[in-house]
């Protein structure tokens, strides 16, 4: 290693919000992370939702009194109207092969 080029690579404190510590080293210092493999799901093996925030409870707070879903008309509709092509396109051909008749 060539002199006075290097960064410092000193001993470094990890601390997770989980409240998870360890050491490491690094050229920049201490690292405060979110979320470490302590507390992520894919190593815990736990569905958890991560909500720091608690945009989840304001989502549930505020649709709390909303009416229920109203049945699916959409789906129905959809395959009525089909349907209805169906049946128009039938007498075009038809006439078609009437007309080659
Ligand atoms: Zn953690």
């Amino acid at each position: 290693m060539r002199a006075d080029i290097h960064p410092a690579y000193q001993t470094a404190k990890v601390h997770c919000a989980c409240g998870a510590t360890w050491e490491t080293r690094s050229t920049h210092g201490d690292l405060h992370l979110d979320i470490c493999s302590n507390c992520h799901p894919f190593f815990t093996g736990k569905q958890k939702l991560i909500d720091t925030q608690g945009r989840i409870d304001r989502f549930k707070k505020k649709y709390a009194n909303a009416p229920a879903m109203p049945p699916k008309k959409k789906l129905a509709a959809k395959k009525e109207a089909a349907a209805r092509k169906e049946a128009a396109s039938k007498p075009k051909k038809a006439k078609k092969e009437a007309a080659k008749a």
